[in-house]
């Protein structure tokens, strides 16, 4: 998986294309990402007594993660990482500055 938790990345497709945010939650063998303040969806709830109050709440859904792309923390570009071994390790790397991008 090319996206990791806290990276930030950029929608480039749908309603929200354009905006930034960052990656909460990765689920690898969906494909999918939730990205913070990222396709906000309304859920209203029920009460459950001890737990929670009724209402509405906005959290941001899950999304495939090929509506989203890295945003290069190094030159703050959207970008496809490229990979590197160093020293057994894979890295990622920005294909545009070179920075080495954390994992
Ligand atoms: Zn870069």
């Amino acid at each position: 998986m090319h996206i990791h938790k806290n990276d930030l990345v950029k929608v480039i497709t749908g309603r929200d294309s354009g905006k930034k945010g960052k990656v909460l939650r990765v689920i690898p063998s969906a494909g999918r990402v939730q990205v913070e303040g990222i396709n906000i969806v309304k859920r209203s709830f029920k009460a459950r007594p001890g737990v929670r109050q009724a209402g509405i709440v906005s959290m941001p859904a899950m999304m495939n993660i090929s509506k989203v792309q890295l945003v290069c923390p190094s030159c703050n570009k959207p970008m496809r990482v490229t990979y590197q071994i160093n020293n057994g390790v894979k890295v990622r790397i920005c294909r545009l500055c070179k920075a080495t991008i954390s994992q």
